[in-house]
């Protein structure tokens, strides 16, 4: 086969300084910050390298979406479907979840906000919650995270203005794009009633004639997604390679190291070597990856001394509230542009942020709304009404045409018995467990009341279904923290008795925060670089 570039042609006769497995936001951000500092880096990708010409314009709602794994791979989706035993039933659907360069980000809606300082001694938060493993605090503070913020909100050109309620926020977001009248009225209504309206950390360029494709591939080079921040200045300016279309099916340890990574490519089994090896594979499969790999030196899967590897599994709750205004206005602007935190830690109750969802309430996005809640309900009649969903969504959108839609995030809770788990007879290769906890509901619902009175005479209409978990912000599942028996990485992110081991996507998430987590992934993916780079054998850096 012809050499392309950035892909080895015999990528087993290296030992690579660091092989990265999965390039989505934890992945491609680590790889960049090696490569930059001299390292040879290897990323290995389950699915595709695809070129900005090869995107294909969003599939408009009405007609039948073509699930076949080549389909959603060409639409940067994760190929298989995901199944699981919830406290709503047993779940079977595609996970929202990406895959290929640049991971789930190449889909995400580039959101890019902080934690809150006070995530970060979560346990304080939850007094009477007992029976969650949340842990008193994460091993680092928000101050060992606050210069990596900086760096991640600069490389991934976040604008927005700073939230009023946070002090020592970012102090360099660049400026954003005007708000259309329709937000403009929102943002002014909800400061007179005093709340506290910014603008959202977004990672967009606002191109002319952008197409805010949030929740979709940007064919046009203006989101701020891991491929184009890092990946491909890794590949490009960094001398980083890849394997494209490769999947990684395990791992093989000595009891102190991790020698060999195994995985299918162009159609046969390759082994590759690494002094370093970073798993970047999402919180739903590096768990699965570990547990997958059991030998004589790790009878329990690697890392899984403590047992704890695929258990704490979070998401976020999440409602999508359209609020219907007392004024319409021209819609014409950014969609993704306004969010207040005055629910984020409200009296002796932690609850949630509540931003612009990134969308118009055209067609297309209802019958994408409804199918979705379909998916998360295993009722059998709503396979029945499937095909029902383009005209319930015609006449939704009429009703719902001038509404401003919204999206709550609500911190889920870690439970050990949340988990992933390996499932060779899984298309994915895993399942999982997951409890909706009767605390998180009263927290949800509570929140919704909170909402509805702030935002009044404003009418705030709940659109979403009782199983309201945001499966895209899936957490947790490799905790770090200082105790090898109750966590999996250390606090810089390294397996507990691994010495080449690292883990930087969501995984590593103790607790899950009330907002969304990709800045913060890719500011501890950058602050975890700076450590390995510390170690006696880096390269020098490049200029
Ligand atoms: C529709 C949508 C909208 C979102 N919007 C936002 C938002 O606005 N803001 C925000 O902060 N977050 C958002 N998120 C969530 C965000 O995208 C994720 O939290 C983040 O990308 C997770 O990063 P990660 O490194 O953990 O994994 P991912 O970004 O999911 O990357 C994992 C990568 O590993 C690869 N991989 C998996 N298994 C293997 C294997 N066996 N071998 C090789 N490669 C493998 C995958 O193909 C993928 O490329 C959104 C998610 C979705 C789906």
């Amino acid at each position: 086969m012809a050499s392309l570039p950035h892909i080895p042609d015999e990528p087993e006769r290296n030992v690579w300084d660091v092989v990265v497995i999965g390039t989505g936001m934890g992945g491609s951000t680590i790889g960049y910050a090696l490569a930059r500092h001299g390292h040879r880096v290897l990323f290995i990708e389950k699915g595709p390298l695809r070129s900005e010409t090869n995107v294909l314009p969003i599939q408009q709602g009405g007609g039948p979406i073509d699930d076949s794994p080549e389909a959603r791979l060409t639409r940067g989706e994760w190929p298989q479907r995901i199944a699981g035993t919830t406290s709503f039933g047993e779940l079977e659907f595609f996970p929202p979840l990406g895959c290929g360069a640049g991971g789930s980000t190449a889909i995400y809606a580039a959101a890019l906000e902080r934690l809150h300082p006070l995530d970060f001694r979560p346990r304080a938060n939850y007094p009477d919650v007992t029976d969650s493993t949340l842990p008193d605090a994460w091993p680092i503070a928000y101050e060992d995270l606050t210069p990596y913020y900086d760096e991640a909100e600069k490389l991934f050109r976040v604008c927005g203005t700073p939230d009023p309620l946070v002090d020592g926020g970012p102090c360099a977001l660049r400026e954003p794009p005007h708000l259309s009248a329709q937000d403009q009225y929102f943002h002014d209504s909800w400061t007179r009633s005093g709340l506290h309206p910014y603008r959202l950390h977004l990672g967009c360029e606002f191109i002319p004639n952008c197409e805010q494709c949030l929740g979709r591939l940007c064919a046009r080079n203006c989101k701020s997604d891991a491929k184009r921040i890092c990946l491909m200045p890794a590949l490009e300016r960094f001398g980083a390679q890849i394997l494209p279309d490769c999947e990684v099916s395990r791992l093989e340890a000595s009891p102190h190291k991790v020698e060999r990574v195994f995985c299918r490519w162009r159609g046969r089994e390759i082994s590759i070597s690494g002094r370093i090896v970073v798993l970047a594979a999402s919180a739903w499969m590096t768990p699965a990856l570990l547990l997958r790999s059991r030998s004589e030196s790790w009878p329990e899967g690697i890392a899984n001394g403590s047992g704890m590897v695929g258990r704490n599994l979070m998401f976020h709750a999440g409602d999508l509230v359209a609020v219907l205004p007392r004024k319409r206005g021209a819609i014409a602007g950014p969609v993704k542009s306004i969010a207040l935190n005055d629910f984020y830690i409200n009296g002796s109750r932690k609850l949630g942020t509540f931003q612009s969802l990134g969308g118009r309430m055209d067609w297309g996005m209802v019958l994408w709304f409804l199918r979705s809640a379909a998916d998360k309900d295993p009722r059998w009649w709503r396979k029945l009404t499937r095909p029902l969903l383009p005209g319930v969504a015609m006449i939704a959108m009429s009703y719902f045409k001038h509404a401003g839609i919204f999206a709550t995030i609500l911190e889920d809770l870690p439970y050990y018995d949340n988990r992933v788990v390996p499932d060779p007879q899984a298309k994915s290769g895993f399942r999982f467990t997951y409890k909706y906890t009767d605390e998180l509901r009263e927290r949800n619902n509570l929140f919704r009341e909170r909402l509805a009175k702030a935002l009044s005479p404003q009418r705030m209409i709940i659109l979403s279904h009782e199983n309201n978990s945001n499966y895209g912000h899936v957490c947790g599942t490799c905790r770090f923290g200082e105790d090898p028996a109750t966590s999996v990485l250390d606090r810089n992110n390294r397996a507990h008795g691994l010495e080449n081991l690292y883990v930087v996507d969501a995984s590593f998430f103790p607790s899950s925060g009330g907002t969304n987590p990709s800045l913060t992934i890719a500011a501890n993916a950058l602050r975890v670089a700076d450590a390995i780079g510390d170690r006696p054998h880096t390269a020098r850096a490049r200029q």
